[in-house]
């Protein structure tokens, strides 16, 4: 059956990877939305010929009208990058977050459309359970320089739900965890990237703080597996689901095994940890093993080396 899907963010990093993915399947119809703030149209310049591909360039700030049927809406524009949502742009990403779902919702209930909304670890803020489960409520600072993010974050889930109960929509709600791959920004300020990027041009690598707060990073192959799975999981399940790699590392052991794999002679060098930079965090997957059937498989070892071959070509 023939279907159009609508994909938010669609230049950026994850949206480019599914629109990639999704594109495969002929019987499906892609609309990319993005503002490339963050994303770029380099990331999706090979489906611009493709019929069954449409880029519209907009801000989902803003109300968005389409004028066909729409069968399926991943919400994912927002910038992620600390650097790139934080400070001057901080009014900006709350925005995105809060009116980008409002606007998204208003479309999905006008088109009938099922609405999947990527929502983040950063809900649980500085967690106090480790690893972090659905049912944990987080521990956000509401007014810190990450607040624009994680509470428009929890904002926009508040509003899916809202519009679930209110207007009977289908909504899919994920929680995103750290991810990798092909298709970052190089100068987008986010670990691996940054670590991955000094490496390969011989600068010294820069661990934030001490280098023992942990992450635990998913590859973005796995992560867009799991992403369709859910948008596709029965009508009566709409989350929220923790979506990511359970395996995690201390920042240390990251700049370590980058090191190892392009140069071990390189310098690491310490500058000031960032205000709430999270301490640990590692997902709890149970849920999506038990409702998804899904577990990442590709390890960090794997993942590395693919990203590394990215990044050699583009930089
Ligand atoms: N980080 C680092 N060096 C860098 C970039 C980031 O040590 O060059 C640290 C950062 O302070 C954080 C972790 O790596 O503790 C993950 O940062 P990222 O921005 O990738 O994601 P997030 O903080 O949103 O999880």
């Amino acid at each position: 059956m023939s279907k159009t899907i609508l994909i938010t963010g669609g230049t950026g990093f994850i949206g480019s990877n599914l629109c990639n993915r999704l594109i495969k399947d002929k019987n499906n119809r892609i609309i990319c939305v993005d503002n490339n703030y963050t994303g770029s149209l380099e990331n999706i310049k090979k489906l611009l010929q493709n019929e069954r591909f449409t880029f519209i360039e907009h801000d989902i700030i803003n109300p968005l009208t389409i004028n066909e049927d729409i069968d399926e809406i991943y919400n994912l524009a927002c910038p992620a990058s600390p650097p790139a949502y934080q400070g001057d742009k901080a009014i900006f990403t709350t925005k995105t977050c809060v009116y980008g779902a409002i606007n998204m919702l208003e479309l999905a209930r006008e088109k009938g459309a099922k609405i999947l909304q990527s929502s983040t670890s950063e809900i649980y803020g500085e967690p106090l359970v480790h690893p972090q489960v659905e049912t944990y409520r987080g521990n956000v600072n509401p007014n810190g320089v990450r607040a624009c993010y994680d509470e428009g974050k929890r904002c926009a889930e508040s509003l899916f739900f809202d519009y679930k109960r209110i207007y009977n929509i289908k909504i899919k709600v994920v929680r995103i965890f750290n991810t990798y791959g092909p298709n970052m920004n190089p100068n987008d300020g986010r670990v691996i990237s940054n670590f991955i990027c000094q490496a390969l041009k011989g600068k010294d690598i820069t661990i934030y703080g001490d280098g023992s707060q942990t992450r635990s990073f998913c590859y973005i192959d796995d992560l867009i597996d799991v992403i369709i799975k859910m948008m596709e999981s029965k009508n009566d399940f709409s989350g929220p689901v923790n979506i990511g790699n359970p395996e995690e590392f201390t920042i240390s052991e990251l700049a370590e095994f980058v090191k190892e794999k392009i140069n071990p002679n390189l310098k690491i060098i310490y500058k000031p940890l960032p205000s709430d930079d999270p301490t640990q965090r590692r997902p709890d997957i149970t849920l999506a093993k038990k409702e998804l059937n899904w577990e990442p498989k590709i390890t960090l070892s794997e993942g590395l080396d693919k990203t590394i071959e990215y990044f050699l070509q583009k930089i």
